[in-house]
């Protein structure tokens, strides 16, 4: 039998950062096919095109009808964030995320996890990807220097 797999992703927009990631796969799976004129089983184990048909050994017809399995897999990745506020400061003194967001490096949704410490000014990120495991990009450093960079600046 043949399986087909379409693959539907939601990706973020580009510029705005995406909490919920829907991935949703169908699967089909031809259990049978006939004839559609006399209904005789056929002993084809392919969807093709209606012209490469061979006809029917009982009537001649090039007609088919499948019976076909659906199988439909979704799964969704959300995010979350957390800041720890003090009172009369304007910054948090930390922030954390984690989160599936689109990378255009890996044209895939990776997931990001950040944590930002001003109390141990600490700056850490890492994107890995979800199927693998694959950690793409790691980075823990002093978030004076993290701050320093050319690429933190750039970053939106
Ligand atoms: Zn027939």
């Amino acid at each position: 039998m043949r399986v087909f797999k379409l693959s539907f992703l939601g990706l973020p927009e580009r510029g705005k950062s995406s909490w919920l990631n829907r991935t949703l796969e169908i699967y089909m799976t031809i259990e049978a096919v006939y004839c559609n004129a006399c209904g005789n089983v056929l002993e084809e184990n392919t969807a093709t095109d209606q012209k490469e048909h061979a006809p029917c050994p009982r009537c001649g017809s090039t007609l088919r009808r499948y019976d076909v399995n659906l199988n439909v897999k979704m799964h969704a990745r959300a995010g979350f964030g957390m800041r720890h506020k003090r009172p009369g400061e304007k910054r948090p003194l930390s922030e954390s995320l984690n989160k599936p967001e689109y990378s255009t490096k890996h044209k895939k949704v990776i997931e990001k996890t950040r944590l930002i410490d001003r109390k141990n000014k600490r700056y850490q990120e890492t994107i890995r990807d979800y199927e693998s495991g694959e950690i793409y990009h790691h980075c823990d450093e002093p978030l004076d220097k993290h701050l320093g960079h050319g690429s933190a600046k750039k970053r939106k």
